[in-house]
């Protein structure tokens, strides 16, 4: 019998389930509710994962060890504070 499979949600984890179903030969329906997919995000990712996902080294626009993170009621966070020099 002929697999169908829906997706929910085309964020990074269905958009990546829904290649894998759709590249393995199933039929794939990925339905996403919001459109218009305006959700902020920092554009930052783990440099581990630039192998993991096997993407291009030349996407790397920089590479960031701390930041500072600040909410909308000026809550502030530090990251990167307990990394090693090499990290
Ligand atoms: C402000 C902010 C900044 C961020 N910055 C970064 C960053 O710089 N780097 C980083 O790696 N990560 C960042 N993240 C985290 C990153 O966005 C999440 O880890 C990632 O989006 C999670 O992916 P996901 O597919 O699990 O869920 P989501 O991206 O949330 O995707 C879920 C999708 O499902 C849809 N959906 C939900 N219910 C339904 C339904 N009933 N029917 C249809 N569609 C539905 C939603 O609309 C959504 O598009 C940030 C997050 C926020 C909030």
């Amino acid at each position: 019998m002929a697999l169908r499979v829906a997706v929910v949600g085309s964020g990074p984890a269905g958009s990546s389930a829904a290649e894998t179903l759709a590249k393995a030969g199933i039929e794939t329906y990925l339905f996403e509710r919001k459109l218009d997919n305006a959700k902020p995000c920092g554009g930052a990712i783990p440099l581990c994962m630039v192998s993991e996902f096997d993407l291009p080294p030349e996407i790397i626009d920089r590479r960031v060890r701390k930041m500072k993170m600040i909410s909308p009621s000026n809550v502030e966070v530090n990251i990167g504070q307990t990394l090693n020099d090499d990290e």
